[in-house]
């Protein structure tokens, strides 16, 4: 990646669940650490499915990360010798993460947020989508469609009739394409996750 001298830049990697944010997330920071630029990553504390001092992808690749719960604290846990800073999960956090991720980019920084670009009733899912706009890089990851195998850009929540089933977030979502996405099951309410 270049870096013309003192200029930081903001990179935003989107898509559905299982479109693999996490593992583009964690390559880019791993290729930072081997060169040896000072690398710090972050995730939002309420996200601990994997535990909670990693992002971990579902193919369980996994990276060191430092849990914060807005952007304020973002902002103050980025170190002034830190060169990449990677946020996994970002549609967690509130909309300052915007003005956040670009002060750290007008400070010199490449700033990499991964997070969902739309939640499962295909609304925009904030702050990914406004951040897009205001990113040099975005990336927009594909899923594999879990019904046909097809291009998935949408995560569709599945509902089990069974209510004792037990949901936690693994198994209540899938990726699905274009053509299989449903707005009738999506709009069915859920069982409590969890
Ligand atoms: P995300 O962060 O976007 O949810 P991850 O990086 O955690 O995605 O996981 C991506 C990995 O998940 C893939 O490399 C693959 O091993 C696995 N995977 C499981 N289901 C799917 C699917 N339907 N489409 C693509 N990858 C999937
Ligand atoms: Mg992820
Ligand atoms: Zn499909």
């Amino acid at each position: 990646m270049f870096r013309p001298s003192g200029t930081g830049w903001i990179e935003v990697i989107c898509g559905p669940m299982f479109s693999g944010k996490s593992e583009e997330l964690i390559r880019r920071v791993t290729r930072s650490r081997i060169a040896r630029l000072p690398v710090q990553t972050f995730k939002p504390a309420l996200d601990d499915r994997y535990g909670e001092n990693r992002v971990t992808s579902h193919s369980r690749m996994t990276v060191d990360a430092i849990p914060i719960s807005d952007s304020a604290e973002l902002l103050r846990a980025v170190d002034d010798a830190t060169l990449v800073v990677g946020v996994d999960e970002g549609q967690f956090f509130d909309e300052g993460l915007v003005e956040v991720a670009e002060h750290l980019a007008a400070a010199g920084k490449q700033v990499i947020v991964a997070g969902l670009d739309t939640d499962y009733l295909r609304r925009p899912f904030e702050p990914i989508p406004a951040l897009s706009g205001r990113a040099e890089f975005v990336t927009k990851m594909l899923a594999v469609c879990h019904r046909c195998g097809g291009p998935g850009l949408f995560t569709q929540r599945i509902v089990r009739s069974d209510s004792l089933v037990v949901l936690g977030a693994q198994g209540a979502y899938e990726a699905r394409c274009r053509g299989c996405y449903s707005n009738e099951e999506a709009e069915q309410p859920a069982l409590a996750l969890n």
